[in-house]
């Protein structure tokens, strides 16, 4: 099966629709390739994993990579998520990772992450990327004893592990920083990430990669891979590259049929997004609003919101399973629904955006990065599990090092670098995901 839902999710004539289109200035002219072409490092993917590693090769390692994208720059998750430059790739949880990787590597992979939302500030300052950062760190609300219980661990785990700088808030904490809420138990709030504009940022690495020197083709899906020799053949519609090595960073847009080695070991997941219109000052105070920090709930289904610059909320949750029309429609119904339940006050406010894009899950629920063992050419990373910002973009430095040698994958640390393992049965992926939302709604668990 090449791809899991609706045709309609991976056409690239098709835009986002979301509201951040509006907002970023036009994208650069990034021609497709049009004749055939040969560089060293060609780059499958032109979201933040593929432009942080082309990026990082000009800028740092000389090396001129071209990237092969097969809509616009930043047309996959990279420009429509949520801009929460937060740590989490992971979908296991902190003791589950100790229990399986031990206490020096666990922390390694938390240092990662933390490092990850620094080189996203660090990146932006340097290039001079306009990215809108708000916010300071993000805030976990807690319903329910247990789920407050579950923060109280988190919290000592984020703390005394990852060494993060965190703070537990009590109701009254809760509505003097974040907002009028009686019905939480309190938050935990961690102090490594922030919010940004994911498609400023993503456009602005386009330019500066291709300001240092990479190549930047949209428009040019990769249709077909061949090896001839020590040579990469990659097929576009009007052009063929010829690569040494070749980066994945295709993500929950990855087709089975890119590559057989690559093929039914992840699952896309889709996540959907409203944003209201920009709320008043008075809208604001009706709801006692007090911040710019991104906010998520360990609920039986996850919210994540924050407040964008111009005012608007921005509400989002985990998405359907088909991707068609009929889908999207229900689903928008869905998420407004929820929003109004959320926040009564604001039930007649306009929803001016919506829209919908895929994550990434592995089978081993951990991020991955690495090169392949059946041919050493080939390099990826992947499997965020919708926490991709600050990943991604650290992960494209990893890659960088990769390719030229500066690291090794044995350096990297063990969470990252698991053997790719498939999915039992993948075709039936798309059913172990609708089982797995019935089970979770069922036993009240946060997905
Ligand atoms: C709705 C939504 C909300 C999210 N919210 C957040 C958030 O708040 N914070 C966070 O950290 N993460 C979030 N994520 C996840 C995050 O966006 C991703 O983890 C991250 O953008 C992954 O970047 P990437 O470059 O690896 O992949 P992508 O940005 O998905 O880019 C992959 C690209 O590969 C291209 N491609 C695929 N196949 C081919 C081919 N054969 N030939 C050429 N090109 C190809 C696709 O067109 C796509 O543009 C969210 C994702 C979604 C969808």
């Amino acid at each position: 099966m090449a791809i899991l839902y609706d045709a309609a999710v991976y056409d690239r004539t098709l835009s986002a629709g979301s509201y951040w289109e509006t907002t970023a200035v036009a994208e650069a002219n990034y021609p497709a390739l049009a004749q055939d072409e040969t560089c060293e490092v060609a780059i499958i993917g032109g979201g933040i994993t593929g432009l942080s590693a082309a990026l990082h090769l000009a800028r740092d390692y000389g090396i001129q990579a071209r990237i092969l994208e097969a809509g616009g720059l930043a047309w996959g998750a990279s420009g429509r998520n949520g801009g929460f430059c937060c740590v989490g790739a992971a979908a296991l949880g902190g003791d589950r990772l100790l229990k399986k990787f031990g206490q020096s590597e666990t922390r390694r992979y938390y240092q990662a992450q933390r490092e990850g939302t620094e080189l996203v500030k660090q990146l932006a300052a340097e290039e001079a990327i306009q990215i809108d950062a708000q916010g300071d760190g993000e805030i976990e609300i807690a319903y329910g004893g247990d789920r407050w219980r579950g923060l109280v661990a988190d919290y000592e785990f984020l703390t005394e592990i990852a060494d993060y700088p965190c703070k537990l808030w009590l109701p009254k904490d809760l509505a003097e920083q974040v907002y009028s809420n009686p019905g939480a138990c309190g938050a935990l709030h961690i102090g490594v990430s922030f919010g940004l504009n994911p498609m400023k940022y993503t456009l602005g690495l386009a330019s500066a990669a291709c300001q240092h020197g990479a190549v930047l083709h949209s428009h040019s899906p990769v249709e077909a891979w061949e090896k001839d020799g020590n040579w990469h053949l990659l097929h576009t519609p009007a052009g063929r590259l010829k690569a040494k090595t070749v980066i994945v960073a295709t993500n929950g847009y990855t087709e089975d049929r890119l590559h057989p080695q690559l093929g039914d070991r992840l699952l896309p997941l889709l996540s959907s997004i409203i944003t209201t219109r920009p709320l008043t000052a008075a809208e604001l105070e009706a709801q006692g609003w007090r911040t710019e920090t991104p906010i998520h709930e360990t609920h039986n289904v996850l919210f994540y919101y924050r407040l964008l610059k111009d005012g608007r909320l921005l509400f989002g949750s985990r998405g359907g399973t088909v991707g068609d029309r009929a889908e999207n429609e229900r689903r928008h119904r869905w998420m407004v629904q929820a929003f109004q339940e959320k926040f009564p006050v604001w039930r007649d406010v306009e929803i001016t955006h919506s829209w919908n894009g895929l994550v990434c899950a592995s089978a081993t629920l951990t991020p991955h990065l690495g090169r392949l063992t059946a041919d050493e050419s080939i390099f990826y990373g992947f499997a965020y599990h919708g926490s991709g910002v600050s990943t991604g973009t650290w992960s494209g430095r990893a890659l960088a090092q990769l390719v030229t040698g500066r690291a090794q994958v044995r350096d990297l640390c063990a969470i990252f670098r698991q053997p790719l393992k498939k999915f039992p049965l993948p075709a039936l992926r798309i059913w172990y995901l609708r089982a797995t939302f019935t089970l979770a709604d069922l036993l009240k668990l946060s997905l």
